[in-house]
């Protein structure tokens, strides 16, 4: 049985003041037990995030991380080393806005999803089709080739401490959203893609949905037997919703 789980993208937003309000918003909420509850802030506030919310059971991750897992000489850069440091347990590889906006491509995301994984970070690896692609017929090809690009280089076991989260890139920040089913038939086309491979590391990882999830089809979409949560952006911004939201990922 796999454990949900529903992290908050907070993308570049907040200012200390605002995180601070987020901070103490999350910090009364009432939890479900049974779900891993995770928050990606900037990392410019992520120290403030780990000390705010060192009584509440939510892991932090970073947004993004280096190629390289160690410090070193690289200009603008955050080692994966330096955010287990800090307190960090996750990290997103392979966001669409990256991908799209700074122009990584599955290369730099091996690179950067290995470096992770070799400090004790859980990857959760972003994947997913644009509406073109959609359209054109090419999501299960599309979403299949970037997983493949990691199964390939680093092989498949190393989702047996990873995430995936499928987020068609037309459906983040846009207020569509995937209908349960047509999420549910990508998360079931990644599972199958595993299984060839693993099928125990296929039972195991967990699949996450994101793209404009808010408490309102949070149920719905979690109820799909392959969608073990989910990924939130802007409603997570408002602690209440995303409690809501972490609760419909909850028995
Ligand atoms: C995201 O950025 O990962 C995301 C899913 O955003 P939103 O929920 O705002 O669509």
């Amino acid at each position: 049985m796999r454990r949900p789980m529903v992290a908050g993208n907070w993308k570049m937003h907040g200012t200390r003041t605002s995180v601070a309000e987020l901070i103490d918003g999350l910090g009364r909420l009432d939890l479900p037990s049974d779900v891993d509850v995770a928050v990606f802030p900037s990392c410019l506030h992520i120290n403030q995030v780990i000390d705010g919310l060192k009584d509440q059971p939510i892991s932090i991750g970073a947004q993004n991380s280096a190629v390289e897992s160690m410090q070193g000489a690289l200009t603008g850069e955050v080692a994966p080393s330096q955010l287990v440091d800090a307190g960090c347990s996750l990290v997103l590889v392979g966001h669409s806005e990256r991908r799209q906006i700074m122009g990584e491509q599955d290369g730099m995301l091996i690179r950067k999803f290995a470096a992770a994984q070799a400090c004790g970070l859980i990857p959760v690896l972003c994947i997913g089709e644009t509406l073109e692609q959609r359209e054109a017929g090419k999501t299960l090809e599309v979403v299949g080739r970037q997983l493949d690009s990691i199964i390939e280089e680093l092989g498949v076991g190393v989702f047996a401490k990873a995430v995936i989260a499928y987020e068609p890139v037309w459906a983040i920040g846009t207020g569509l959203t995937a209908s349960p089913q047509q999420a549910q038939d990508v998360h079931a086309a990644i599972r199958a893609q595993l299984a060839e491979k693993n099928s125990e590391v296929a039972q195991g990882v967990r699949l996450l949905y994101g793209g404009s999830v808010k408490a309102a089809n949070a149920v719905e979409l979690f109820g799909m037997p392959d969608i073990d949560g989910g990924l939130i952006g802007g409603a997570s911004l408002n602690a209440d919703e995303f409690g809501a939201i972490c609760r419909a990922a909850g028995n």
